[in-house]
């Protein structure tokens, strides 16, 4: 793995540097679980899409620059270093839109890519249900075949972002009684706002809507929106959750750039002699070092043709109990009140700490890195 940058790759990087530098605002948007907050980051969506900056690594056709994964890992280096608005747009462009590539026809690629690099729709996940988180499979929503599609019922929750989104994808149960869970079921696309569909807003602790269940009654999907094979929606979804875990949901962008953050409060505010505290900022800048370093050999291998697998687990165990630790040692050189204050980092904390839990429960990786990594026993379940 060759870990310097080529001439080309510094000219990007100092393009998307000095575009950053010109359009990031100057003050924070509204929170994007917000109705206004999530508009202002609609616009936001739209104006890095003006410029080609919304998809870098997307082909051009769909509004991308055709640019590869190493230009793609520079390109969110830059954009967490200039402190660049959240993206309203992440599960479309991480889940979805590497699902697609992956298994739509060029037919779905070509109608759903365009507006979602736009931010024109904006994509919810519904996955979870109310008994089926960490044990998916168990899912019982349904699609029925009818004349030209499916129609779709059951109950979907935590799907983030749901409250303002305009379309969703999911798993849905189209054959009963087959051997094994995850067989017989259809990955599908459909609209929020379709006949049949009930989106309930669900209140975080803060109290912004910032997920929504869904009530499906019945719900029409023309088989345009299947992606992939009925009854294999298993491996679909699969796809996006490698994605997910491994490499496109936590660049490490986001880590080099908090650490940098947390390196200049502890300059700010720390006292020299607290060791402790000192050498808790270093491992968080040689944490997000060693993941970048990862991350890139990882983009190493997929450049060589090699698929996302079990090793994505690794990936997202790292970053989420890493995102925790960076937060608490924040908050401790803060000091007593720093839990309390409306600040960033107070935020970012109570944020980390669903960390372990989406994209796959910490308790769920752990066995899938002891059982298939590790080559260990299958554990107790
Ligand atoms: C911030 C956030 C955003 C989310 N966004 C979305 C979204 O957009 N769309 C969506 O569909 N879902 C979303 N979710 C839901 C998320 O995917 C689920 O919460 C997650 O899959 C866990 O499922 P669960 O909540 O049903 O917990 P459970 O599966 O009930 O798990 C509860 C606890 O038991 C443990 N456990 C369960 N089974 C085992 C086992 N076999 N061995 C060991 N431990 C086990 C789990 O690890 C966990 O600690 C989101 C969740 C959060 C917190």
């Amino acid at each position: 793995m060759d870990l310097d940058h080529t001439a080309e790759e510094d000219v990007f990087r100092a393009e998307a540097r000095a575009w950053l530098a010109a359009h990031v605002p100057a003050a924070p948007l509204p929170s994007l679980e917000t109705e206004e907050g999530f508009a202002a980051h609609k616009e936001w969506e739209a104006r890095l899409h003006s410029d080609r900056w919304s998809v870098v690594s997307w082909p051009k056709e769909y509004g991308g620059r055709g640019a590869d994964i190493f230009k793609w890992l520079i390109f969110e280096e830059e954009y967490y270093a200039a402190g660049a608005p959240g993206r309203v747009s992440q599960n479309g462009i991480n889940l979805l839109a590497p699902t697609l590539f992956d298994h739509a026809t060029d037919e779905q690629r070509a109608r759903v890519l365009p507006s979602m690099a736009s931010g024109e729709v904006v994509w919810a996940q519904a996955w979870s249900e109310p008994e089926a988180g960490s044990d998916l499979a168990s899912l019982r929503s349904t699609a029925v075949r009818t004349e030209g599609g499916w129609l779709l019922s059951g109950q979907k929750t935590w799907s983030s972002r749901a409250s303002f989104a305009d379309r969703a994808f999911g798993i849905f149960r189209t054959e009963q009684g087959t051997a094994k869970p995850h067989q017989g079921l259809t990955y599908l696309m459909f609209d929020l706002s379709a006949h049949g569909v009930t989106v309930r807003p669900i209140g975080r602790l803060d109290g912004k809507p910032a997920f929504a269940e869904l009530f499906l009654d019945r719900v029409f999907v023309p088989d345009a929106d299947v992606i992939g094979e009925p009854g294999a929606g298993w491996k679909v979804a699969m796809s996006t959750a490698g994605n997910e875990r491994g490499l496109t949901l936590r660049s490490p962008g986001r880590f080099l750039a908090a650490a940098g953050r947390l390196t200049d409060l502890w300059r700010a505010r720390a006292d020299p002699g607290d060791t402790a505290l000192r050498d808790r900022v270093a491992d968080a800048v040689i944490g997000a070092r060693a993941y970048r370093l990862f991350t890139y050999g990882n983009a190493s291998r997929f450049a060589a043709g090699a698929s996302i697998g079990a090793e994505s687990s690794l990936n997202k165990v790292f970053w989420s109990d890493y995102d925790i630790a960076l937060h608490e040692t924040a908050l401790d050189l803060l000091g007593a009140d720093a839990e309390l204050a409306q600040s960033e980092w107070a935020e970012g904390y109570v944020f980390s700490l669903a960390g372990p839990i989406y994209a796959g429960t910490n308790e769920i990786q752990r066995d899938i890195i002891a059982e298939r990594l590790l080559g260990l026993p299958k554990g107790r379940r």
